[in-house]
């Protein structure tokens, strides 16, 4: 155990039922703040038996619970209360995410924002979900009724924890549904906290349980449990694949956003210092464990060795620190095997490309997973640190001569969650954007996200989209009813 257990380790339970419970097996396991490589709490690892107590209390909520019968305006109401505690709580739910990912708390503070903003959102939808009357010839009347899906499972990454918490919880709850929630092994304390105030918001008991457990013996269970009738992932595309196979034997619904290998595209006609800015931001925001990061940086041969250079002159300044530091622009990895995974596509980039600027451990820092900003170029995109998602610090500039040549490198990966282009020419911009295979393109920018648009993947970055409209309707079973208007018989026999 790194740096072995210090006083203020704090002990938490799971939340299942509407009960704070302990594994059955009553093992636990540690979780790290990234930046003393000390262990900051000791949570429950939950296997089968306790998928099953989880499940059997959502199934219950969902089948003959109140929840069943609470009006949408009432679940409403739940998320604005749930999202108003966030908001009164945001400091410490803040200063736990910071401590507990490595992120700074600049950055954590937009995150726990963002988490009562997206409650609210789809506190306000539970009201607006509308069913259709459908034309049809007979004299009949054809309905479309929209309902909720059932008992949701809900598996999510550790690089904003709480954020993707609230982007599985509250769609879900303002369809109608009832949750189980399985944290990320490296970051489950934020969801922990969260849960306290359930009850009092006015969630009965089962319909969210919070369990915190390892990915093959807690996620997989929950996966392939009958009860469960949708699986909302987010993860690797590694993981993505096991979870399609092993939710195929109950045909569940799944929806999966994966990885990412962006392209971020550089025209020689764009604003110079707003790109290199949002080169910079598109690929370390977060450390670099980001989706959508940037991570292919394509730039026009015209501008390129003054991109590169500008760029590394740039990356120079960026701070790292303490996560709790206000300066801080850049923390710790979230783990020790998310640090040497990252750690060996540094040298993986040394022999396969050119190194502009990083390229190692940042040794000012005598603990703490720290990796120096690193900047590849001369890249080509059949590199493996120009395909493989790296989900770190390390960017990958490719040169390109003209629209076509930028389009054929950005789309030539397996993955196509997100792409930017950067140009002063709308007319190029809109081109770029109809050409490139992504399920979120942005223009002149990176990374903005909002509750109110669409999130998700083409290709191998998964299926189904999340937020917006588009993200209740995941969680929403489509029924048709046929009410014939004919008093005479059918007068078929
Ligand atoms: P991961 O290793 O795929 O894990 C994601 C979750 O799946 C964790 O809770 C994990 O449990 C669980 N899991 C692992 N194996 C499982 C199995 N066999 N059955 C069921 N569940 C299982 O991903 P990560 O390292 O936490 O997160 C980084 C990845 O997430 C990156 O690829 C990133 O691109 C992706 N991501 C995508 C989006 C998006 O919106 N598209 C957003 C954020 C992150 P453990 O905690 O025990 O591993
Ligand atoms: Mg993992």
């Amino acid at each position: 155990m790194p740096g072995g257990v210090k006083a203020d380790v704090r002990t938490y339970q799971m939340y299942v039922n509407g009960e704070w419970v302990d594994s059955k097996s009553n093992k636990t396991f540690p979780v790290y703040d990234p930046a003393t490589e000390e262990v900051i709490a000791q949570v429950p690892e939950a296997n089968a038996d306790d998928v099953n107590r989880a499940v059997a209390a959502a199934r219950a909520a969902f089948d003959n619970g109140p929840w069943a019968s609470t009006t949408a305006q009432e679940r409403g109401r739940v998320l604005f209360r749930l999202a108003d505690k966030i908001r009164q709580n945001a400091g410490m739910l803040t200063e736990l995410e910071s401590r507990n990912t490595g992120k700074p708390i600049v950055e954590a503070e937009f995150d726990i924002a963002d988490v009562s903003t997206c409650f609210e959102y789809y506190g306000g939808l539970a009201t607006k979900i509308l069913g259709y009357v459908n034309p049809v010839p007979d004299n009949a009347v054809s309905l479309t009724l929209k309902e909720p899906i059932g008992v949701a499972g809900q598996i999510i990454p550790w690089n904003y924890p709480l954020l993707m918490a609230a982007w599985k919880l509250a769609p879900a709850l303002a369809a109608g549904c009832t949750c189980i929630l399985k944290p990320a092994e490296q970051t489950p304390i934020t969801a922990l906290e969260m849960a306290k105030w359930f009850a009092e918001v006015g969630l009965p008991p089962g319909v969210v349980n919070v369990i915190t457990g390892l990915g093959e013996s807690c996620g997989a269970p929950l996966v392939q449990h009958p009860d469960v009738n949708k699986i909302a992932f987010t993860g690797s595309a590694a993981v993505g694949k096991i979870i399609v196979k092993q939710a195929a034997d109950t045909v569940k619904r799944v929806t999966l956003e994966l990885g990412g290998k962006s392209p971020n595209i550089f025209f020689a006609d764009a604003d110079f210092e707003a790109a290199i800015d949002g080169a910079l931001f598109g690929v370390f925001i977060n450390q670099g464990e980001v989706c959508s990061a940037g991570s292919r940086i394509l730039v026009q041969k015209p501008i390129y060795k003054k991109f590169v250079d500008a760029m590394t002159e740039k990356a120079k300044k960026i701070k790292l620190g303490a996560p709790l530091d206000r300066d801080t622009k850049m923390g710790p990895l979230v783990s020790k095997d998310q640090y040497d995974r990252v750690r060996s596509y540094q040298e993986l980039g040394k022999k396969e490309a050119k190194l502009a600027i990083g390229g190692g451990r940042a040794d000012k820092f005598a603990k703490g997973y720290y990796l120096e900003p690193t900047i590849f170029y001369d890249v080509t995109n059949n590199d493996r640190i120009a395909r493989e998602e790296i989900f770190g610090p390390i960017a990958a500039v490719i040169p390109f001569e003209d629209e076509k040549d930028a389009l054929k490198i950005a789309n030539d990966s397996p993955y196509g969650l997100a792409a930017a282009v950067w140009t002063r020419d709308i007319f190029k911009a809109f081109r770029v954007v109809k050409s490139l295979r992504a399920g979120v393109v942005w223009v002149n920018h990176m990374q903005p996200t909002y509750v109110e648009a669409p999130w998700g993947g083409y290709k191998q970055s998964g299926f189904g989209r999340e937020l917006g409209p588009w993200g209740i309707e995941e969680y929403l079973e489509t029924k048709q009813v046929h009410i014939n208007l004919n008093e005479a018989p059918i007068g078929w026999y």
